[in-house]
């Protein structure tokens, strides 16, 4: 409609215009002192005045025009000779439309605009303000739970949202009220979007989705009014699922930011808890957002009658992953004999976007060395590089290098076996990948729930020792060791001021005070409101649990020279090695003290391995 208007109005413009054109081109510009003296000869028929301006006819019917200046004997000169005079008034419409065209034009354009910001129009250029939802129809590539696993927990909670989206009337009956809103919560890649997915799926109603990132955008209000878009949709396609996925993105806790309070992302999220007070369950329109930083959302998201109900998808417990594996195993050809079950207890601490990960990797390795199935080599390799990066195998790297690596994994695996309660040694090598030169796998026999402070001191014995086999054997410290001890010292800080496992500073807790978002957990927190004393105790304690575990594991390093020697040789002979070998290896050359330690520590592995398989 309104471009419509603006059209007319160009061709009414062009129209003027031409007809100026053709008004003016017939006619002679005159000099005034031509003008004067043809009125003196009485050549002068008729004359129309406007302003300044005199147009007119002479006798022989030739049309002229001119200017003249403030002339006062100009009209007594005219009516003397009988010439006929018209007056014209300054503004006729023309004129009129001519002068406002420019304004008109301006006003036009701007409602034009503004419409379409408004979302008015369908797909504009100018469509901020739609809500950008991508909607699933239900019957489309359909997503059930049949296609998540290991989540049965959250798959039970979000049956109920599902049998009311099947049937509302059955549940209002009662005058039970729906909950508006569920929140899964989770670590990334547990499944969380294809939950919210599979639920829409499963009640065959439509699917709109939405990233918190979405509503982000260059203007103010954009977001605000894709939430109010995004709102009217679902009630118009109720019932139906609004998913909101990483609503962090909007949900942050609000005034906390550093650059003052009403910014973008509060009205956004303003906008949002408007529309969740607005609309009302029982029109079958629920919403499901997930996010892996509950923690950080805005307490009022998560009050009743909004995101009332909280869904927890955690990272896969053995039966979990070894269900998810199966899950994506279906969509290739395995070979006879292959049990998924050795890869789903290797992989503690995965989550579902990395075990199917896993799959596809082993699946493209498979085809690569050309096989028709995939078999347990692949899905072993696949592991590896999933769980430690890809290796770089080109990577130019001189002998002394790789000699310094060898010595530093092996002693990173060697205070593994003396090391009393630590994790089963996977294998360690001195092959990049990603980042690192080399690498000493444990793997964690089942999923740990409690950890004991023993163990956390033996896992900080084992980082330090890459560190003092460096130190022992070349004298010398690397740069190799910075990541061992970046992951010691944060375990020995939470070990201090998280979980009190210090006597000296008791059991309190130091850490995590939780208000100043902006500025990211790490920098804000803790550090604030403890005393200077307590400071000092604090970091002397962690200094304290570093040092002695550098030097517990200088103790049994320093015992077992020749080991570390054979087994860096092994090393750098093999590149790789595993368990086996190192249990070979301290049969033959470890300290006699020490390799009972050992035998006893494998031992104790080998009964709970088999206490567990049972
Ligand atoms: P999130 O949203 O929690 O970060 P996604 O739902 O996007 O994770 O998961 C990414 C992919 O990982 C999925 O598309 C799926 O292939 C796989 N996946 C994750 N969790 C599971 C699970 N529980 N069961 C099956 N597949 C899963
Ligand atoms: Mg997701
Ligand atoms: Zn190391």
């Amino acid at each position: 409609m309104y471009k419509n208007i603006a059209l007319w109005i160009i061709i009414a413009l062009g129209m003027a215009m031409m007809y100026q054109y053709f008004n003016e081109s017939h006619s002679v510009d005159l000099p005034y002192s031509a003008f004067i003296s043809q009125i003196s000869n009485g050549s002068i028929k008729k004359v129309a005045i406007k302003e300044n301006k005199i147009t007119g006819e002479d006798t022989s019917g030739k049309r002229f025009e001119t200017y003249f200046p403030t002339d006062e004997q100009l009209i007594p000169m005219l009516k003397e000779r009988g010439v006929e005079i018209h007056v014209i008034p300054t503004d006729t419409t023309i004129y009129m439309i001519l002068s406002w065209a420019p304004m008109i034009l301006l006003v036009v354009f701007w409602m034009f605009f503004m419409r379409q910001m408004q979302g008015g129009g369908k797909g504009g250029a100018f469509s901020f303000g739609k809500s950008k939802a991508k909607m699933q129809d239900a019957d489309k590539n359909k997503v059930t739970f049949k296609d998540v696993a290991g989540v049965e927990e959250a798959k039970e909670e979000l049956e109920e949202i599902i049998d009311f989206l099947k049937d509302p009337k059955k549940f209002q009956k009662l005058g039970g009220k729906i909950p508006k809103g569920v929140l899964l919560v989770g670590p990334p890649g547990t499944g969380k979007t294809l939950l919210a997915k599979a639920v829409a799926g499963e009640a065959g109603v439509p699917f709109f989705y939405m990233s918190g990132s979405d509503f982000v955008e260059m203007f103010v209000g954009v977001g605000a009014s894709r939430v109010r878009d995004l709102f009217e949709q679902g009630k118009k396609h109720a019932p139906c699922i609004l998913f909101l996925d990483e609503i962090d993105a909007v949900g942050r806790h609000r005034g906390a930011g550093l650059g003052g309070g009403h910014d973008e992302r509060e009205q956004t999220l303003n906008a949002l808890l408007v529309e969740m007070d607005g609309f009302d369950s029982s029109e079958g329109v629920i919403m499901v957002a997930a996010t892996n930083r509950a923690d950080v959302l805005d307490p009022a998201l998560l009050r009743p009658g909004r995101f009332d109900r909280k869904v927890i998808v955690p990272n896969p417990d053995y039966r979990g992953r070894l269900a998810i594996l199966e899950v994506h195993a279906k969509k290739v050809p395995l070979a006879d004999g292959v049990k998924l079950d050795d890869i789903a207890k290797g992989t503690p601490g995965f989550a579902g976007a990395e075990l199917a990960n896993l799959i596809n990797e082993a699946a493209l390795l498979a085809a690569r060395r050309n096989k028709e199935r995939v078999d347990i080599a692949d899905l072993e390799e696949a592991k590896d590089k999933v769980m430690m990066g890809k290796e770089r195998r080109s990577a130019v790297i001189s002998e002394r290098e790789k000699r310094n690596t060898a010595y530093h994994e092996s002693g990173h695996a060697i205070v593994a076996r003396m090391t009393a309660g630590a994790d089963p040694l996977h294998k360690l090598t001195i092959i990049p990948r990603g980042a690192a030169l080399g690498l000493t796998m444990q793997l964690p026999q089942d999923d740990k729930y409690t950890i004991t402070k023993d163990y956390l001191l033996g896992r900080i014995s084992i980082m330090m020792a890459g560190r003092a086999a460096e130190k022992l054997v070349f004298d010398h410290y690397s740069t190799g060791a910075s990541n061992d001890l970046e992951r010691a010292t944060k375990i020995a800080r939470n070990m201090v001021t998280t979980y009190g496992m210090s006597d000296k500073v008791g059991p309190v807790t130091y850490s995590k005070h939780e208000n100043t978002v902006f500025l990211g957990r790490e920098l804000s927190s803790g550090a604030l409101d403890y005393s200077e004393q307590t400071k000092v105790l604090v970091d002397g304690e962690i200094s304290g649990i570093l040092n002695g575990c550098a030097d517990g594991a200088m103790k049994i390093l320093s015992g077992n020279r020749t080991l570390l020697d054979k087994m860096s040789d092994l090393l750098m002979e093999q590149e790789t090695i595993n368990g086996d070998d190192v249990t070979k290896l301290i049969n033959e050359y470890a300290d006699e003290k020490w390799r009972e330690v050992a035998a006893k520590n494998l031992a104790e592995q080998e009964t709970e391995n088999s206490e567990r398989n049972k």
